[in-house]
């Protein structure tokens, strides 16, 4: 926008001065671009402004969430570099909102606020030295105009050269009567304009020749037009995110991180909804009962779960493989029903390729070897209807095999049928689940399986003697064959406290990692299998607190991706070719 300004004299009507001033967007002044004399010189006072006007404030605000629950981040770090002035760095917090702020402040003298591709200097004059030395700067190479106008606005001498990129020097010889005049230099339409006095009114020269003073093309001092800013957010468990902005008016910045616990692969090893899917519960709708859906699965970040298929021995004393078929084939409608955010996978590859941020992957498994009533065709379909692990008992004993619950756990192991049972799971390719099992089961299970085992949601018996939990020997034992133990989540199989929080279910990885080393654990939560829950563990969207704790224990990152998925996806590869 151009401003013309008009200087009247009380003693005439029409106007003395016209000026024209170019105004900027942002309301800075760039330059005068012309005075023009009227009538009567000395009654001009007039003030130029020339450069931009200082002072320029932005307000940059934001908020920083987590990108998946959309939840406010505290405490999170905004970095800010401003990259006009490189050495310039910020750091501030989120507050409990996860709202922060940062006023910028376009501060600096006049001759920092000039445009970014070329500066002028401002010289003063030396009585002692016959010519003004003009010192300006290009950033690349173009045309460059050189003036000079007195001062009241009648150009005086001007003239245009092709430069190259860098810091020039010109003299000055002085044109006209001692006085006050404007030197400018204009180049690619921007004009920079700056005061000198000429002290002596003899000399005749004017313009010299521009000669470089410095090979190296000059930095920008300046904010310039606008700031140019580097922001880095980053908050504790999350991934960084980075922005580069130029700000040149308010902003409100919003920033989503995605936290490492999403990053993550996660398959949780142990669930029991599909015993009351099987009822007509519907997994594919956020409830506000149970333990789990879909959208909690996706808010826990939860890429894969092992949905268990538990056919209960007293209420199905002779019909258990009916029962589990029946609730496979609920299974099978949720998938039906749900197709984009609900898959099943029958082997490694399945889930890699079906596991996405806005679905999740089910692979099912049997719990409670009474489900196949002794046949092991029947074993074979519910291998051809995608089961990939078998806990060998629930608390019910079978013919061929003892749960730690039977009086016989330490003394009564695997009948011959039992040895059969194993061995074509192993051909089948279905992971044996120890979880529920008789210690003599376990070790008859050791004596003829060749693939690793795992216990599918068990605790550590040295931390809290239950008949569900493991002995060493045997976490001994599940490690040395390859396989993992997925860390029950139950309160009663974590500790004999009436309330029971996160720290529990982390002494009982401690432990196990202490014993066996990282890559042997695994989460089993039992989600609605179980009828209380962990203080901060109440559903399948808390999963990312527990990875936040860990992290807070100082687990590394690489460790806790291991926990979370890594160690059970290397079994599952192994055994569900
Ligand atoms: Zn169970």
């Amino acid at each position: 926008m151009i401003v013309t300004m008009s200087l009247y004299s009380r003693s005439f009507n029409y106007p003395i001065l016209n000026f024209c001033f170019q105004v900027l967007n942002n309301g800075f002044i760039l330059q005068v671009m012309k005075a023009m004399i009227k009538f009567l010189p000395t009654l001009c006072s007039i003030l130029l402004y020339n450069g931009f006007l200082a002072g320029q404030t932005y307000y940059l605000t934001g908020i920083v969430k987590d990108k998946f629950t959309n939840d406010p981040l505290d405490s999170a770090v905004v970095k800010i570099f401003i990259k006009n002035i490189p050495s310039k760095t910020d750091s501030i917090y989120t507050n409990g909102f996860g709202n922060w702020s940062y006023t910028l402040t376009n501060v600096g003298s006049e001759s920092n606020l000039t445009p970014e591709d070329f500066s002028l200097s401002q010289n003063y004059p030396n009585p002692f030295n016959p010519s003004t030395k003009i010192s300006f700067s290009l950033t690349s190479s173009d045309y460059v105009k050189f003036f000079v106008h007195d001062a009241l606005g009648q150009e005086i001498e001007s003239f245009e050269q092709f430069l190259s990129g860098g810091n020039y020097t010109i003299d000055w010889y002085g044109a006209g009567a001692a006085g006050i005049y404007f030197y400018s230099i204009e180049f690619r339409g921007n004009r920079l304009t700056k005061k000198m006095i000429q002290l002596d009114g003899s000399k005749r020269g004017g313009f010299g020749k521009p000669y470089l003073s410095g090979s190296q093309i000059p930095f920008s001092k300046s904010y310039g037009n606008s700031i140019n800013l580097d922001l880095i957010f980053s908050s504790f468990g999350y991934d960084n995110d980075t922005l580069s902005i130029s700000v040149s008016t308010n902003q409100n910045i919003i920033t989503q991180l995605v936290s490492l616990h999403h990053r993550a692969f996660v398959i949780d090893l142990h669930n029991d909804v599909l015993e009351k899917v099987v009822y007509g519960y519907e997994l594919g709708i956020l409830n506000n009962n149970n333990h789990s859906d879909v959208p909690r699965f996706i808010k826990g970040g939860v890429d894969a779960q092992m949905f268990a298929l538990w056919p209960s021995p007293s209420s199905y004393p002779t019909t258990a493989f009916q029962h589990t078929m029946a609730m496979i084939d609920s299974f099978q409608r949720q998938l039906n029903k749900y197709p984009s955010k609900l898959k099943q996978a029958k082997n490694s590859k399945e889930i890699d390729s079906l596991s996405g941020t806005d679905r999740v992957v089910g692979v099912i498994a049997v719990e409670g070897g009474h489900a196949i009533e002794n046949s092991v065709d029947k074993l074979k379909e519910f291998y051809n209807r995608g089961v990939r692990y078998m806990t060998l008992t629930w608390n019910n004993s079978t013919s061929w095999a003892t749960a730690a619950a039977d009086g016989q756990a330490l003394t009564k192991g695997l009948s011959d049928f039992g040895r059969q049972v194993i061995k074509s799971m192993d051909s089948l390719g279905i992971i044996i689940d120890i979880s529920h099992v008789g210690k003599k089961t376990i070790e008859d299970v050791l004596e003829v399986t060749t693939n690793p085992i795992i216990a599918s949601h068990s605790g550590v018996r040295a931390l809290r003697n239950h008949y569900r939990n493991l002995y060493d020997e045997q976490i001994v034992a599940i490690a040395n064959s390859g396989g993992v133990i997925g860390v029950v989540f139950y309160p009663s199989f974590l500790s004999t406290s009436s309330t029971v929080r996160i720290d529990t279910v982390i002494k009982h990885i401690d432990y196990i990692k202490n014993l066996v080393g990282i890559d042997h654990v695994a989460l089993g939560s039992d989600f609605d299998g179980i009828e209380k829950v962990v203080v901060g563990l109440e559903d399948v969207s808390k999963f990312p607190d527990l990875t936040m704790a860990l992290l807070k224990k100082g687990y590394s990152f690489e460790d806790v991706k291991k926990i979370l998925g890594g160690n059970f996806l290397r079994v599952f590869k192994q055994v569900c070719k």
